[in-house]
């Protein structure tokens, strides 16, 4: 089957086109036939499309919504200069897989889209404003361009979480606000997670019920998981992605209570205020100058920028902070995998990540650390290290079409 995977932004659209099957993913044997990303919809929007074997093209073209660049998507992928020889027509697409960011407590598994998980969807807006309503509107956009008949299933970020114990994701707040308001940890980047997971137990050849690690998502989002016999049983973000690391831009953990003192100091709303910790903070809050790792590190190593120093620093001391409090939560763990832009290609944030944790076992392998780069999988760590260290790039998109193909089938899918 030709999956169409999209991932639906407010005023973004980004895709692949996957080939795979159920013998194809027993057989680990699956393929990415394109990939592209469509930014700044809804004006003059900036298109990638790349056929694999073939060069990227980039172009710009005004596109009104989501519609108008899923459109856009479909009629190039069915031309003849795409250059992808499976795909010749929409008949050639045989089913879409979209990430959803919010599933609240109702979607803990991948699910075929009806209209009721569409409501479904609907219903949990309350929790993610900004995203389910993008995720809608690519769900709607290809019904448009498909037809209704046409298969389309919903992966969502916070499913893979859904096993916390109910001590990890209830927040030490008025039970009623629970009750009332499903306020409580739930937890995003879950299909990342689940992926680094699942490959980690596929290097080791062992089971999913052998898989204790530590998970560290670390891209412009981060977030880091505790897997304990394969399931989900802590994780960094809560009830939003504001929780936990710090990242490019959001602060992470702070005293709820500076939300108050911000906005009485600054004159602004508790809106402005939750914006100014999503978008001004973290990396670039703190060294003023941008929310990417590479630049940092080039600026804190070319002109040792004190505030570049300083955010680095803070950002691996979290990360560090949380790998203690998760071994503590696990009773212990086999491995911590590193992924996300940071985590894949920065040996520098790792080693200093893992810096004098050696006394818990996890000692990283200099030579091996620095060789990972650039999408290389491995160890990191020394060999006979207690606490294994690994680099898994992440391919959320791969577990996206997988789990499309099972949901056409209707086969029970296994987290
Ligand atoms: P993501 O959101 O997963 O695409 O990750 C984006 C982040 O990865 C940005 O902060 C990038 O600066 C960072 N990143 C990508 N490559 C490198 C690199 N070689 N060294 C350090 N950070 C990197």
């Amino acid at each position: 089957m030709n999956i169409l995977v999209l991932n639906c932004g407010s005023s973004s659209v980004k895709f692949q086109i996957i080939a795979t099957d159920l013998d194809r993913i027993a057989q680990n044997t699956d393929e990415r036939l394109a990939r592209g990303a469509v930014e700044r919809v809804g004006g003059e929007a900036i298109i990638m499309l790349h056929a694999e074997g073939g060069a990227a093209q980039r172009s710009t073209a005004p596109l009104r919504d989501t519609r108008a660049a899923v459109d856009l998507i479909i009629r190039w992928a069915c031309s003849e200069s795409s250059g992808i020889a499976d795909v010749r027509s929409v008949a050639d697409i045989h089913a879409v897989g979209h990430r959803v960011v919010h599933g609240g407590e109702r979607f803990t598994h991948s699910v075929l889209i009806s209209d009721e998980v569409l409501s479904g969807i609907e219903d949990c807006i309350d929790l993610a404003p900004l995203h389910n309503p993008a995720n809608i509107k690519g769900i709607v956009a290809a019904r448009e361009v498909f037809g209704a008949w046409l298969p389309q299933a919903a992966v969502f970020d916070t499913a893979f979480h859904q096993t916390l114990p109910e001590q990890v994701y209830l927040y030490a707040l008025p039970y009623q606000l629970y009750r009332r308001h499903r306020i409580r940890r739930y937890g995003f980047h879950g299909t990342s997670h689940r992926y680094v997971a699942y490959r980690y137990r596929q290097l080791r050849g062992i089971t999913r019920e052998e898989t204790n690690v530590i998970t560290l998502h670390l891209g412009n989002g981060c977030s880091a998981a505790a897997i304990r016999a394969g399931n989900s049983v802590d994780t960094s973000m809560g009830l939003t992605p504001l929780e936990g690391l710090v990242m490019g831009t959001r602060s992470g953990d702070i005293d709820p209570a500076i939300v108050d003192f911000i906005a009485a100091k600054e004159g602004l709303s508790a809106q402005e205020v939750e914006s100014l910790l999503n978008k001004q903070s973290g990396l670039l809050g703190i060294s003023g100058l941008t929310n990417d790792m590479r630049d940092l590190l080039d600026e804190a190593r070319d002109n040792n920028d004190r505030r570049a120093r300083l955010a680095i620093e803070i950002f691996c001391y979290r990360a560090r902070k949380y790998i203690g409090s998760y071994l503590a939560a696990m009773g212990g763990a086999d491995a911590v995998i590193f992924t996300g832009g940071i985590g894949e290609n920065s040996a520098e944030v790792r080693a200093r990540v893992c810096e004098g944790l050696e006394w818990m076992g996890l000692e990283l392998d200099a030579g091996r650390n620095t060789a990972h780069a650039g999408g290389r999988e491995g160890v990191i760590s020394r060999d006979g290290a207690r606490l294994a260290a690994y680099v898994i790039p992440t391919d959320e998109e791969l577990l996206i079409a997988r789990d499309t193909v099972r949901c056409v089938r209707g086969v029970t899918q296994r987290y």
